[in-house]
């Protein structure tokens, strides 16, 4: 079957309407389609942090910046930013993803637990913000399988996204190393990784910014990369 072919979506009907949707990738996605811009996918992860969630949002709205977060809903940062978040997606400036509930890795656990990590911040997303992530989602540590990848695509989370390149942002990384890092993946057609989490990465997003100047690119949103009707 080519990926043209439709199955259809063992979901629950409220929640997760029964949706013609496409059938499961084989492998994520780690590079953005060819373009006759320049440009990156900027992507931020979990949201441990409220007050680096924070700093990503205010590049977004000041520094005209796009984003695609991807959002763990377990942490509270979320709501606590709902309204900047809410204004930025109108302004066309943020996307939202799933990215789990608990930050699990889906490849240890069973098939119900999947389900509903993959339902519960698909249900926080729809609550908090209106807002349908579908078919965009990130695997909790990049780790996938192909049982993660058929039951996600069976709940309309057929794109599953990794990244070319991380900020390299664990809790114990320098801002020198995260700098380092940004220079060495930020380039034309990447997928760029960082965390709203514990780290320095918001203390450097000022040389971030400038690395993006000098090489004269820009970040869009997955959804302006892969275009609307993308699945
Ligand atoms: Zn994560």
């Amino acid at each position: 079957m080519t990926r043209q072919a439709f199955v259809a979506g063992a979901t629950s009907a409220l929640l997760i309407p029964q949706v013609e949707i496409a059938e499961a990738r084989t492998k994520p996605i780690s590079m953005l389609p060819t373009s006759s811009t320049r440009r990156f996918a900027w992507t931020v992860d979990d949201g441990v942090s409220g007050s680096a969630l924070k700093a990503y949002l205010d590049i977004a709205e000041h520094k005209n910046q796009h984003l695609t977060l991807f959002v763990t809903s377990g942490y509270s940062s979320w709501r606590n930013n709902s309204k900047q978040i809410l204004r930025l997606i109108k302004a066309g400036k943020v996307q939202l993803g799933n990215h789990t509930v608990m930050h699990k890795d889906l490849t240890t656990v069973s098939s119900a637990v999947i389900r509903k990590e993959l339902q519960g911040c698909h249900k926080f997303l729809l609550e908090e913000f209106d807002y349908d992530a579908r078919p965009y989602f990130r695997p909790t540590y990049g780790s996938w399988n192909a049982n993660l990848l058929k039951i996600a695509a069976e709940l309309g989370y057929t794109a599953p996204i990794t990244w070319y390149g991380s900020l390299g942002d664990t809790g114990t990384a320098t801002q020198a190393h995260i700098v380092q890092q940004a220079n060495k993946w930020i380039a034309n057609g990447r997928i760029l990784l960082c965390h709203a989490n514990r780290n320095k990465a918001p203390e450097t997003l000022n040389q971030i910014l400038n690395i993006i100047q000098t090489r004269k690119l820009h970040s869009v949103t997955l959804r302006e990369a892969f275009g609307a009707n993308f699945k």
